[in-house]
């Protein structure tokens, strides 16, 4: 059978709900989705000829607040992958704490293949399709896999122009000059590098002493490499979609930075002496101190669990990582800090811009990234206490955390009607 990252989700959540004692009726409402709309989106293409495109909004929770999370485009998009992304979200909003239930979006499409006004045409489509379940109070998009600030700004467009009145806070990580906030576009690569320096802190290891590999080059991936490099870690491996680059003696993270720029170039041109090329699986066994999957789910199964070289993981990706390879990894001692902590900077940002947009208020650099250190470490304390606390692994631990306090909000709401 093949995979399916929602019955993974629920594994988990099974896992660690038993591992704490809690009974099936405590916490069976966070494994269904509240609500999931499919849409069938159609555009007319530039040769004149239309073609219908399928999407997705599935809202997993609202328990905790409107429902939130990003819209991914990807050619692999299904229902199953974006029920699991929307689950995620709410536990990542749980885990760091902030006011937001979960949701996700998609469309599946290749949008390399689109041009940029087909492109417009598809996202205005889609936003009008899905118009009646979002809003500022109800569920906010962000970007994900493949959308950026563009398609942010499209959709507050899209969605203003049928309110009649501009409405910003609709959707996050817009453009600056139509509400955006400073610090949104490299967030998620930020707080992935705020939580691998606090796991390096903990176990007393000098940052300038450890090697790193990252799966993913795209917004995450490069921020992350960017701001780990300038902390001293030597960055050994980076890769993208058309595969990847190592050197034992550490990557010039700022060339490959430059050379890859606004996404024009891929990683399998890149030439440098001393540099290897290598496949994407090659570089998930790759020998590094510390491995990092910012790319898609699914990518660190029971296959290549047991061939890791890593001694830990920190999950900037959604889902890279199987039930089944979490079993592997934590009987051989690698520590994994999971994504719903590890890459929730970006939802943490986008939350700071909804309030600026609720308030007509403009926060500057320094604030943003003083809150967003502050709500990513204390979450990342909490995590370490609570896994302690039950002699669990971060990723049970994390659960553990989202689901007490997705059913604690559940249990003092009551059940409606
Ligand atoms: N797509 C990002 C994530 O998976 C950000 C979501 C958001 O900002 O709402 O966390």
């Amino acid at each position: 059978m093949g995979y399916n990252a929602y019955d993974n989700f629920i594994a988990v959540v099974d896992k660690a709900a038993k591992a704490v004692g809690m009974h099936e009726q405590d916490y069976l409402l966070v494994k269904y989705p509240e609500r999931e709309l499919k849409v069938s989106v159609p555009i007319k293409m530039d040769d004149g000829t239309v073609r219908v495109f399928e999407g997705y909004r599935v809202q997993h929770s609202s328990s905790r607040g409107p429902c939130k999370g990003g819209i991914r485009f990807h050619q692999d998009s299904d229902i199953n992958e974006v029920r699991a992304l929307a689950a995620w979200m709410s536990f990542k909003c749980a885990v760091v704490n902030i006011p937001y239930g979960g949701a996700k979006g998609a469309i599946k499409v290749n949008p390399s293949e689109l041009s940029r006004s087909e492109l417009e045409r598809l996202t205005r489509r889609y936003t009008a399709s899905i118009l009646p379940i979002i809003g500022p109070e109800k569920d906010i998009p962000a970007p994900d896999v493949n959308t950026n600030s563009q398609v942010m700004d499209w959709i507050m467009d899209t969605y203003s122009m049928m309110k009649g009145y501009t409405v910003h806070g609709v959707v996050t990580g817009k453009d600056l000059e139509v509400g955006g906030s400073v610090g949104r576009p490299e967030a998620t690569g930020r707080g992935v590098t705020i939580i691998a320096l606090e796991l390096l802190k903990k176990l007393k290891i000098d940052p300038k002493d450890v090697t790193i590999a990252i799966q993913g080059f795209g917004n995450v991936g490069a921020a992350a490499a960017r701001f780990l490099y300038e902390h001293g870690c030597k960055i050994v491996a980076v890769s993208d979609v058309s595969g990847g680059i190592r050197s034992e003696k550490g990557l010039d993270i700022p060339k490959v930075l430059e050379f890859v720029g606004n996404k024009k170039n891929f990683l399998k041109d890149y030439k440098e002496k001393g540099v290897e090329h290598i496949t994407n699986q090659e570089l998930l066994v790759t020998d590094c101190d510390m491995l990092i999957p910012a790319a898609m789910e699914n990518q660190i199964t029971k296959e290549n669990a047991g061939s890791l070289k890593c001694k830990y993981i920190v999950e900037a990706a959604n889902g890279p990582t199987t039930a089944e390879a979490d079993e592997i990894i934590s009987k051989r001692g690698i520590i994994l800090v999971p994504d719903i902590l590890a890459n929730a900077g970006g939802v943490t940002v986008s939350y700071f811009e909804w309030v600026q947009n609720l308030q007509s208020l403009t926060w500057d650099l320094e604030d943003v990234n003083k809150m967003l250190e502050k709500v990513m470490v204390k979450a990342w304390n909490e995590l370490d206490a609570n896994a302690e606390k039950w002699g669990l692994n971060y990723r049970l631990a994390a659960y553990v955390v989202a689901i007490q306090r997705i059913t604690k909000a559940k249990k003092l709401r009551g059940m409606f009607p």
